[in-house]
């Protein structure tokens, strides 16, 4: 005879709302992408959002809240880690997909963030008077966080973005491994794949900082304590065939090597925020000076399909559709508007024409108008980028914010969907030569996956 005997969970004592975690988690999610390099590639975003839109829908009723909204996106970054932000954003680093040997193993990850999500443990957490004003120290914006002691968050800060949000406790691993496991099950996933991923995430030192165990300690006998759950789980409508994952996989196996969390955290700020205090610009400028590129290259993949190595004391800003490298001082916000005066940019916009020649004028057009005083001052050069052929020209613009003359190059090549592809360089004409260098450099690291 057999007992079914699926362990019972329940939630501990919170003092905050739902709506808590709601807000909450908002506000650090939007912490966390500034500070993080997403990975924008529809295709594997996509893929990761139906696997955990499914894991989502297999949530027990009893932890289901109608308020939170689950959401998932890629970090382009190497450490095998995941972390959920109460409410329900998630990220998931390209490293844990890549060392997962299935979609189960990603999955079970998944689950057990999401199980932290609906079980409400980090405001479960706050409200035993643990520090949850790590979010904000972490990020190094100095603000509290649900009444966090501001000394706990200048500790934290310290620390970097490896350690995202509050370490759990062992017994909340533990509730989370289970209701993981409970909701794999559910959602057609073998819940003995959490265990063999944990067992992964031990051996390939996931105990560094950045990696899953620094925020998620491992209980005691962690993998037994699955494997026995699951003894009673019976795995509902399996998911089988798992071919999307091993194209997903190789995809980003194609990529160049993600940085670690240790290096974008030593990369800075990459997304100032709006209006804030992000660029330095203004304390710069005008006639600030900006330091010469570094001899020294990082390398960066971008667009879901770029790869290109920038001086390292160069950062990053970027939107969706256009990235920026740019060193310090030589970008600040400007009448809420951000103004470049040094670095490379590289975007894809959707001309009208399939010529190139004609895509390329329909940019420039498009400069034109947030650019009064852009002027084309050569015609287009036959270039090379990423061995395609290419076209280039020099323009000069006078500067929004110091009023300076400027030389802007652009480079254009063509994607195989028929999109323009573009490298802007920056600097003032006065500074010019000393870029030359820097740009062409970067030019010749681009290569286009696409
Ligand atoms: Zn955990």
């Amino acid at each position: 005879m057999s007992v079914f005997s699926q362990t019972k969970i329940v939630y501990h004592s919170n003092k905050y709302s739902v709506q808590d975690d709601v807000k909450l988690g908002r506000q650090a999610a939007a912490e966390a992408e500034q500070q993080l390099p997403l990975l924008r590639d529809n295709e594997v975003t996509d893929y990761v959002e139906r696997v955990g839109s499914r894991l989502a829908a297999a949530i027990p009723s009893e932890f289901q809240h109608p308020e939170f909204q689950y959401t998932f996106k890629v970090v382009n970054a190497k450490d095998i880690n995941a972390f959920a932000l109460p409410g329900g954003p998630m990220y998931v680093n390209r490293g844990m997909i890549e060392a997962a040997r299935r979609e189960g193993e990603m999955a079970g990850v998944m689950a057990h963030e999401i199980s932290h999500v609906a079980l409400r443990h980090g405001t479960a957490q706050a409200s035993k008077g643990q520090k949850y004003g790590l979010l904000a120290g972490i990020l190094g914006i100095g603000g509290q966080i649900l009444g966090g002691p501001a000394g706990a968050a200048a500790q934290i800060a310290g620390q970097g973005v490896g350690v995202y949000f509050l370490k759990f406790s062992r017994e909340y691993e533990t509730e989370a491994d289970i209701l993981g496991a409970q909701i794999m099950a559910r959602a057609g996933y073998d819940p003995s794949d959490l265990a063999s991923m944990f067992q992964k995430i031990q051996r390939k030192g996931g105990g560094s900082s950045g990696g899953f165990m620094s925020s998620h300690p491992s209980p005691a006998n962690r993998n037994a304590r699955i494997l026995q759950e699951a003894q009673y789980l019976r795995v509902q409508n399996s998911v089988g065939n798992t071919r999307d994952f091993d194209r997903i996989q190789a995809k980003l196996r194609g990529y160049g090597a993600a940085p670690t969390m240790a290096e974008i955290a030593r990369s800075g700020q990459r997304n100032p925020t709006e209006g804030g205090d992000g660029g330095n610009y203004p304390a710069n400028a005008p006639g600030g000076r900006v330091g010469y590129p570094s001899t020294r290259y990082r390398s960066y993949n971008e667009l879901g399909f770029l790869t290109v190595s920038v001086p390292d004391n160069w950062r990053q800003l970027g939107e969706n559709n256009s990235i920026w490298f740019v060193p310090e001082g030589g970008y600040g916000q400007v009448q809420g508007r951000g103004v470049f005066t040094h670095g490379v940019n590289f975007g894809v916009s959707q001309p009208q024409s399939r010529n190139l020649r004609q895509a390329t004028e329909e940019f420039i057009n498009s400069l034109a108008q947030g650019n009064n005083n852009l002027r084309q001052g050569s015609g287009f050069q036959r270039a090379s980028i990423s061995g395609r052929s290419g076209l280039s020209t020099t323009l000069s613009n006078v500067n929004e914010a110091t009023g300076q003359r400027e030389i802007v190059t652009l480079i254009t090549t063509q994607l195989q969907n028929g999109d323009l592809f573009y490298m802007i360089a920056v600097a003032p004409q006065s500074e010019a030569r000393s870029f030359t260098t820097a740009f062409n450099n970067i030019l010749r690291s681009v290569r286009l996956n696409t």
